[in-house]
């Protein structure tokens, strides 16, 4: 098939969804750092992980050597109910702004959750119920994983309970209502159901809550309950695993047409989706077969790869999960209330972290009015309202195709439309009335949030 002849969607077919996830650590030289156990700050052994994590996901967690782990039959039946999903190339977008690069974007909207956090809700899912656990406990901040897990519980029949940042269960009730409608539990944290949120509420009463906090409880909730275990949407290892997915069908589909992409941009909360989206490509990147331009995108407001420290840090408030080395702004570090767009967590993948410090992958810090410009851009000339969370990387990939038009550069870009913005309308309803603001952080502020890192020997010392 001609080059040119690049259709507006490139589909897979069934029988191109993969049959194994791909594990990038195992061709990683540096590995990314193993968790520590918060009070002896030795690596966690599998056994010290196995009353928070399934068994089979700690597994997961643990291993840096296995290339290629099979998705078992019964999560590849479920992922065919909504993947593969499309590669979109941007011929709209390309046109109007006259660039002579071109687009393309991986669409992970195309489900209920409305994100690709739905393929690793599906996984974790499947590991406990094959386990025989009762349920599983988690936290959501804007509620994608939460809706996630909740669908995903629902079609393995385990109980699932969420633990939603107090701000968002009040102000976004919509999809409060989705989880409740797939039969998850949801409690606003801080909650006095838990001991860590009692203690966070005598200690700050009137807190409106954080992700850092309702995963304290949600540990918490997890370990207490017979039959319960924890399960995390981002930031693990295991959850860029499930996430290679989104990566591996990109790179079939590019093949297929023999488009060897120049720069890979995807946007950076806990750093799942930009994890699974590039994966694949990094792997060749580390094995010498192919070079590529990576870019992750994170907000100006929660800028934890560019203005973060890279140490080990508290994943959460309630100091209860093990110790993750990653850049990091901070365990107490909560962005300023007019921030809107997500991407709020305050540390980033390991695996990530240490390609980062590596100078493997390369981090752009965005304002958010300038990033609900792009989405309103990408809206309009695209059809898709795009998630504010996409819209980072979509603000660095309009960027980018404008150079290209100044310098007549053909670069061949590929972003990661992780989900759409249904669910974000407030946000875009202070965008269209002109009242978004944008916040940076000033150094004293971050400082607050670096006093915060746990100091030992070798940690911020
Ligand atoms: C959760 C979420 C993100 C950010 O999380 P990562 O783990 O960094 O991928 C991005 N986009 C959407 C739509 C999300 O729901």
């Amino acid at each position: 098939m001609s080059k040119n002849e690049i259709p507006y969607k490139i589909y897979l077919s069934e029988s191109e969804l993969p049959k194994s996830w791909y594990n990038l650590r195992a061709d990683m030289k540096n590995k990314p750092a193993p968790l520590l156990h918060p009070g002896t700050h030795q690596p966690l052994k599998l056994e010290e992980l196995t009353p928070i994590f399934c068994e089979e996901l700690a597994k997961q967690e643990l291993d840096d050597t296995t290339p290629y782990i099979e998705i078992p039959e019964e999560i590849r039946n479920f992922y065919k109910m909504y993947r593969p999903s499309p590669l979109v190339r941007a011929y709209c977008l390309e046109k109007q702004l006259g660039t002579p690069a071109k687009i393309y974007y991986k669409f992970e909207g195309n489900n209920t959750s409305g994100s690709h956090k739905l393929n690793s809700a599906i996984a974790q899912a499947y590991f406990a119920k094959k386990q025989g656990l009762k349920g599983v406990t988690t936290e959501t901040g804007a509620g994608q994983w939460g809706t996630a897990l909740s669908m995903a519980c629902a079609y393995f029949g385990l109980d699932c309970q969420v633990y939603m940042v107090k701000v968002s269960y009040e102000q976004k009730p919509f999809r409060r209502e989705v989880m409740r409608t797939y039969g998850a539990k949801v409690t606003p944290s801080p909650s006095d159901t838990t001991e860590v949120g009692r203690k966070i509420l005598k200690e700050f009463p009137g807190t409106t809550g954080s992700l850092g906090c309702a995963i304290s409880e949600a540990v918490e909730a997890a370990t207490t309950q017979e039959g319960y275990r924890y399960v995390l949407g981002s930031v693990l290892s295991q959850v860029l695993l499930h996430q290679s997915v989104i990566g591996l069908e990109t790179m079939t589909a590019l093949d297929k047409y023999g488009v060897k992409p120049d720069m890979i941009i995807g946007c950076a909360g806990g750093g799942s989706n930009l994890g699974g989206l590039i994966s694949p490509f990094m792997g060749r990147k580390l094995r010498g077969e192919a070079d590529y331009q990576i870019i992750a995108v994170e907000p100006a407001s929660c800028p934890s790869f560019t203005r973060g420290v890279y140490a080990y840090d508290f994943c959460d408030t309630g100091h209860v999960c093990p110790l993750a080395k990653m850049y990091t702004l901070g365990s107490e570090f909560i962005p300023s209330a007019n921030h809107a767009g997500g991407l709020r967590y305050h540390g980033m993948s390991s695996v990530l972290s240490q390609l980062y410090d590596d100078k493997l992958i390369e981090a752009r810090a965005v304002e958010q009015t300038s990033v609900f410009q792009a989405a309103e851009q990408f809206a309009r000339i695209e059809g898709i309202l795009p998630a504010p969370e996409s819209s980072h990387a979509i603000r660095v990939a309009i960027d980018e195709a404008l150079k290209c038009k100044e310098t007549g550069e053909e670069k061949t870009i590929v972003f990661g439309l992780t989900g759409t913005g249904y669910f974000d309308l407030v946000a875009y309803q202070k965008y269209n009335d002109g009242q978004m603001g944008d916040y940076i952080p000033t150094d004293a502020d971050l400082k607050r949030g670096f006093d915060a890192i746990p100091r030992f020997p070798g940690n911020m010392e």
